[in-house]
């Protein structure tokens, strides 16, 4: 068996890891830039004792083998289960998630627009060939939904126009809407569950992370730490370290951020660097907010698509897991996790960015002006590379790129490898590195990445 060179401890990485290890197979290493595993999918833990996640992180698959595998890492009794309670705030009440499912929430008058929206949006020819999600959204949701809910919460999570966006992605991303039972739940309200998250995992202990720490005992010390690939020579099949040392490969599994990893390559041609330039991602910046007080709600998470607010999503984090907060002790600590994304179409604000997320959580009466006074930690993380953006030109640059990556051996996968956000969830990730395995040991197909 060629010796195989694994570029990036997260879910990818440790997947094809895991896999080779579990088909017999010991010629590999895993090289990670970091002093620990886990990539977005990690956690960390503060001074204090709370732990934080990357961003809201939540566990549910339709694939057998990420489901055994979980069950195999964690057991029965290592992942909590927990029935999602998702909400959008929309100005001073809360409507359940799906939007378009809960319209009885709303005003009478932001209600009576999103059914006409509706309803007007039956006489568009809904076969017809959409340019973009901007497009695709109104046909599809009608005006009003497009207006209160859909154009100004998606604007906020891509920080992309959603004009340069296309929407082949969506499947099951979006809760597509059923004029019908917009009408019948407006008018006989009722809780409509969607999608398959409804329940969904967290691991009981260590965040997010837990579920990736548990596969290091089966990788003895395949994991080489704080190596940070600077040049990758894909005719030499050598690759080359911050520290100066090189490492040389038959195979190679990249699961660095593609248009990243295109700038390490000695040899790629113009049209390769061309391609990855046209790649679109935004950044994320996550503000933990640590309490010692009980958490206000039993929600899990609430999105606002109210453009003022600094963030898309606040996640009831310590709902998830009490082993979460200092001693594992929710009845007398929470905690809260907030996301904000921005790139060079949407840049942050100006400003003291933590606490102007402090202030937000008042501004939407999450927290009361007394409970400040119980914040114990305000935690930040920034990933600065969040969502792969699907564009509209994606899929032509990254047909240009993998082909000449494919043709040196090298195999890009994972959430920014594949630079593809339908297959960018933990599960995807692990069977991307599954998959690619297993391409290599037996010619078998990729399903997960070719989908
Ligand atoms: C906002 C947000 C929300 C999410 N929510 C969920 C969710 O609810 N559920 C879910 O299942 N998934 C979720 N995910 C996705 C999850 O984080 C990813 O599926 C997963 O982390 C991708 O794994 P990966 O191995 O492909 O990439 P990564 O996790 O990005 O790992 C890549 C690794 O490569 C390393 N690396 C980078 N550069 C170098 C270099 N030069 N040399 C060596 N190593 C390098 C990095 O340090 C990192 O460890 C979310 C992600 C984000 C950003």
């Amino acid at each position: 068996m060629p010796r195989i060179a694994i570029l990036g401890g997260g879910p990818t990485g440790l997947g094809a890891a895991y896999r080779l290890r579990e088909r017999g197979v010991d010629d590999f290493e895993v090289f990670e830039r970091a002093g620990e595993i886990g990539g977005l999918a990690t956690s960390f833990q503060d001074a204090k004792g709370y732990t934080w996640d990357v961003s809201g992180h939540i566990i549910f698959s339709g694939y057998p083998y990420f489901n055994q595998f979980l069950e195999k890492m964690l057991g029965k009794e290592g992942i909590r289960r927990i029935d999602r309670e998702s909400w959008i705030k929309f100005e001073d009440r809360y409507v359940r998630y799906p939007f378009q499912n809960h319209l009885s929430s709303l005003p009478e008058r932001a209600m009576l627009e999103c059914l006409i929206g509706l309803v007007e949006s039956q006489t568009i020819d809904r076969d017809r060939a959409f340019r973009n999600f901007e497009e695709w959204v109104f046909a599809k949701f009608g005006a009003g939904v497009s207006k209160h809910f859909m154009i100004p919460y998606n604007e906020k999570v891509w920080s992309t126009p959603l004009s340069q966006m296309g929407f082949y992605w969506i499947a099951e991303r979006v809760a597509v809407v059923d004029w019908k039972k917009a009408l019948e739940t407006a008018l006989l309200p009722k809780n409509v569950d969607w999608g398959p998250n409804a329940t969904f995992g967290y691991p009981a202990t260590r965040g997010t992370v837990g579920l990736w720490l548990a596969v290091l005992p089966y990788l003895g010390d395949r994991v080489r730490y704080r190596k940070r690939a600077v040049c990758v020579d894909e005719d030499e099949r050598e690759i080359r370290f911050s520290d100066g040392s090189t490492a040389r490969y038959e195979k190679l599994l990249t699961t660095l951020p593609l248009e990243a990893f295109v700038t390490r390559l000695a040899r790629a041609p113009e049209s390769v660097r061309a391609a990855s330039k046209k790649l679109l991602f935004n950044r994320l910046f996550t503000v933990g907010v640590g309490l010692k007080r009980p958490s206000p709600s039993t929600k899990n998470w609430i999105y606002f698509p109210n453009p003022k607010t600094p963030f898309y999503r606040m996640t009831y984090l310590s709902n998830y897991s009490p082993d979460i907060v200092p001693g594992g002790d929710t009845s007398r600590y929470c905690s809260l996790l907030m996301e904000t994304t921005y790139s060079r179409f949407r840049p942050l604000p100006a400003g003291d960015f933590a606490k102007s997320v402090v202030n937000g959580l008042v501004d939407e009466e999450i927290l009361q002006p007394a409970d400040l006074p119980a914040i114990e930690s305000v935690y930040l993380i920034h990933a600065a590379h969040a969502y792969p953006i699907p564009s509209v030109d994606r899929d032509e640059a990254l047909e240009t790129i993998q082909s000449y990556l494919e043709s040196k051996e090298i195999y890009s996968r994972g959430r920014f490898g594949s630079w593809k956000y339908e297959i960018g969830n933990q599960d995807h990730s692990l069977m991307q590195g599954k998959e690619v395995v297993d391409r290599w040991l037996d010619g078998s197909a990729e399903k997960v990445f070719r989908s």
